[in-house]
């Protein structure tokens, strides 16, 4: 191999693992060489998570793996015209063992840039109140309903919510938290499969199989909203009671 071929190599797998790392995975499956063969350890597929349960070898990385694998399976996901004008996937980022998951709506122009949920003005807001109860942002987890930057940051259409929800199924599937907070009537209505208001949906624990789902307003309206503040501090409040942060 030519050494520019090998530093491009190494470059791929680098960037590989930061891209891993974002979504939380912060080790990988290594399994020694079988005995007889030399070299180094050789990093194996990880087992499905049925074959893993069945064996009995279902280890507490599992679900960051699992995460890994989806993320990497829909990195160029093109089933809705959203592929068309996004930069990257925004498949979400933090603690894949979460007890909580942050739900917002879509990727901005910020978070299409750098991949990254959350990380503009409403994120940056978003990251104060993830402190105000006690936690960061490492801590959680963080996704949208839709991966993918909506043009001119419009309200996401139904078809592209329906593209998007077998990805959000099977992250929420991976993560299984014990509270979700939804951030806004997208996430709200999206999730608890209702017309109902934001306002009205807010205030109350409403539930999602196993997972408690606490509706809230979205971060951005807040920035333009500032006097909701104080319904969101509730909230939050009442986030922390379930968890047992205070
Ligand atoms: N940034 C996101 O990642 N999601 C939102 O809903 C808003 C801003």
């Amino acid at each position: 191999m030519s050494h520019a071929a090998l530093t491009e190599a190494i470059a791929a797998v680098q960037g590989y693992v930061q891209y891993l790392q974002r979504l939380g995975v912060t080790d990988l499956p290594v399994t020694l060489a079988p005995s007889g063969r030399t070299g180094t350890p050789t990093p194996q597929a990880p087992p499905s998570a049925a074959v893993a349960a069945s064996q009995g070898t279902a280890t507490p990385t599992e679900p960051a793996v699992r995460l890994a694998q989806l993320a990497v399976a829909v990195r160029d996901c093109r089933n809705c015209r959203l592929h068309a004008g996004r930069t990257q996937v925004v498949f979400g980022t933090g603690n894949p063992a979460a007890a909580l998951v942050f739900v917002g709506e879509a990727p901005g122009h910020d978070e299409d840039i750098q991949g990254e949920p959350f990380v503009g003005q409403a994120g940056q807001l978003l990251t104060r109140i993830i402190a105000a109860i006690g936690l960061t942002r490492e801590q959680v987890y963080l996704l949208n309903v839709i991966k993918c930057r909506p043009p001119h940051n419009r309200n996401p259409q139904p078809d592209e919510v329906a593209a998007c929800r077998p990805i959000l199924q099977e992250q929420l599937a991976c993560l299984q938290p014990r509270v979700i907070c939804a951030l806004g009537t997208f996430a709200a209505q999206t999730l608890l499969q209702t017309e109902e208001k934001i306002s009205r949906l807010r205030g109350r624990f409403h539930t999602l199989g196993a997972i408690q789902v606490m509706p809230t307003y979205h971060p951005a309206f807040l920035l333009r909203n500032p006097q909701y503040k104080r319904a969101v501090w509730e909230d939050m409040q009442r986030i922390q009671a379930v968890l047992g942060l205070r």
